[in-house]
C-alpha cells in the first residue's frame, strides 16, 4: 500500500459510504434521469445546439480566472489535485469556463457563428451538504457563443430552460431576471453600494466584509440572515443602467412578453459567478427550498478573460437532482409508452441450450426479450415474467424442441398457444401488431 493511502484518514470500512455529499443514482431513478436526459436532448435538437463534452478535470486557473478569485466556488468549494509537476488541476465545478475553453482551443468560431452548444455531466463543489445541495452534482447547460449580442438569444436560452421544465410537468415556476450592468454603468454602481454596505461593516458576516473589498456586487448574493435584511434598502442596479444595458434588459423582456413567459425582476438578483454581464436571471420551483434549479446570464468578457477577443455569449445551466426531486415532491406522472416485451421460459437442459440461440434470432428481428436463464423452475421464471410485466411469455421445454414448437402465451387473457419455432418471430410480431 502506498505512503499516501497509509495515511488516508478513512478508516477501515469507510469505503463502504460513499463519501459525504456524494451519492448514487440507482437503477429505480432510472425513469427520472432517462426522462430528463431525452428532454434536454430533444430540445436541444430542436432549437440546433449540438452536444460538447469537456474533461471534468481541467486547469484550476480556469475557474479562478472566469468563474471568479472572489467566489465561494473558487475560494472554497473547488476540489484541486496537485499533479506530480506541480500543476495543480480542479474537479470542474461548473460547465461554462470549460466550453469556453474548448471554443478557443479547438477555434470553434470558425465552424459556424454563433456556436450553439449544449453539455450534461457532473459538477463538483464542497459545499455543505443539505436538501438539493451536493458535492457531486448533474448538470445540463446550453451556451450561444459570437454571433452578436442581440437580446434574442438571452431569451433564446431562457425559453430553452422553461419548455424542458415545462416538458418535465414541472408545475408552478418563477422567473426571476435582473440585469448586473456592465463596464460602463456597473463601477459607479459598485462604489454606491460599497458607500451602504460600509456603514454597516460591523453588522456584517465575514465573509460580507472581505466582499465589501473585493467584490461588493456580491455582498447581494449572501444567505447569511443578517446580511440578508440588509439588502432591501441597498441602492439597486436597475435605476442605474447605462442606456446600452437598459435597451438589452428591455430587449429581453419583450422577447419574454410576446412568448407569453411569465417573470419578476429582481433588483437584487447577482448569481454565484464573477463573468456575468447584463442580463441574470433564476428559475425557482416553490418545492426546492434550498435554491434555484436553473439559471444562467448573459458573460460578453469571458472569452477575453481568457485571451481571446471580446465577443459576445450567453448561457443556461440547471441542476438535474434538483430537478428530479422537484419532479417527484409534485408527483410527476409520465405516460410512457413502453414498448413491448416478450420474456422466455426454459424447462430442462435442453431447452436452456437452445434458449441463448432463440433469444439472439428474436434480437436480431427486433424483438426486445428478457429472461432469467439462471433460474431453473418454472415457477419462479413465470413470476419474474409477472413481475416485469411483459406482454407474451415463451415457453420451451424438452418436449416442445423434440417437436420444434414453442408455447406462446399472452399474459393479459392468459391464453396460450403452440406455434412452430420456425414461424415464432412472425407470430410475435403479429401479435405486437394486432395490440
Ligand atoms: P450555478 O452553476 O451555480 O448557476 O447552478 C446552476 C444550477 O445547478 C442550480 O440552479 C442548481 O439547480 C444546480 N446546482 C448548483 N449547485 C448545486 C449543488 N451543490 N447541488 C445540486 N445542484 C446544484
Amino acid at each position: 500500500m502506498s505512503k499516501r493511502l497509509k495515511k488516508s484518514k478513512t478508516n477501515n470500512n469507510q469505503f463502504l459510504r460513499v463519501p459525504r455529499g456524494m451519492h448514487d443514482i440507482l437503477p429505480t431513478e432510472e425513469l427520472w434521469w432517462d426522462r430528463v436526459n431525452k428532454v434536454v436532448r430533444d430540445v436541444a435538437g430542436f432549437y440546433n445546439f449540438h452536444f460538447i463534452e469537456t474533461p471534468i478535470l481541467e486547469f484550476a486557473n480556469l475557474f479562478a480566472r472566469t468563474t471568479g478569485e472572489e467566489t465561494d466556488i473558487v475560494q472554497k468549494e473547488m476540489y484541486t489535485l496537485r499533479m506530480k509537476k506541480g500543476e495543480l488541476l480542479a474537479l470542474r465545478p461548473e460547465g461554462t469556463p470549460s466550453v469556453a475553453r474548448a471554443y478557443l482551443q479547438h477555434h470553434l468560431g470558425r465552424i459556424s457563428q454563433p456556436q450553439k452548444l449544449f453539455y450534461i455531466g457532473p459538477m463538483f463543489r464542497h459545499e455543505n451538504p443539505q436538501a438539493g445541495r451536493y458535492r457531486q452534482f448533474h448538470q445540463f447547460g446550453f451556451e450561444i457563443l459570437g454571433g452578436t449580442n442581440d437580446p434574442i438569444y438571452d431569451a433564446q436560452v431562457i425559453i430553452i430552460l422553461w419548455r424542458i421544465i415545462e416538458y418535465l410537468k414541472i408545475k408552478g415556476v418563477a422567473l426571476k431576471v435582473n440585469s448586473v450592468g456592465c463596464k460602463v454603468c456597473r463601477p459607479l454602481y459598485k462604489r454606491q453600494l460599497q458607500n451602504y454596505y460600509k456603514s454597516l461593516e460591523k453588522s456584517l458576516c465575514s465573509d460580507c466584509k472581505r466582499r465589501l473589498k473585493t467584490n461588493p456586487l456580491r455582498l447581494l448574493d449572501c444567505k447569511n440572515s443578517g446580511c440578508i435584511e440588509f439588502k432591501k434598502d441597498a441602492p439597486n442596479l436597475l435605476d442605474r443602467l447605462c442606456a446600452s444595458c437598459s435597451a438589452h434588459l428591455k430587449g429581453v423582456l419583450e422577447y419574454l412578453d410576446e412568448l407569453g413567459i411569465a417573470y419578476s425582476l429582481d433588483n437584487y438578483l447577482v448569481r454565484g459567478l464573477d463573468y456575468y454581464n447584463k442580463t441574470v436571471f433564476e428559475f425557482f420551483v416553490e418545492e426546492m427550498e434550498g435554491g434555484a434549479v436553473g439559471g444562467g446570464g448573459r458573460y460578453d468578457y469571458l472569452m477575453e478573460i481568457l485571451g481571446g477577443r471580446l465577443m459576445p455569449a450567453v448561457g443556461a445551466a440547471a441542476g438535474i437532482e434538483r430537478l428530479v426531486e422537484v419532479m417527484k415532491k409534485q408527483g410527476v406522472k409520465f405516460v410512457s409508452k413502453a414498448p413491448k416485451r416478450v420474456f422466455l421460459i426454459h424447462v430442462g437442459e435442453l431447452a436452456k441450450k437452445k434458449s441463448l440461440k432463440l433469444i439472439e434470432e428474436l434480437r436480431e428481428a427486433g424483438i426486445l426479450t428478457l429472461e432469467s436463464l439462471g433460474k431453473e423452475s418454472l415457477r419462479h421464471q413465470l413470476r419474474a415474467a409477472d413481475k416485469e410485466g411483459v406482454d407474451l411469455v415463451l415457453i420451451i421445454g424438452q418436449k416442445e424442441i423434440f417437436e420444434g414448437n414453442v408455447i406462446l402465451r399472452d399474459m393479459k387473457n392468459r391464453l396460450q398457444e403452440t406455434v412452430s419455432l420456425a414461424k415464432v418471430v412472425e407470430e410475435i410480431k403479429k401479435k405486437f401488431k394486432g395490440n
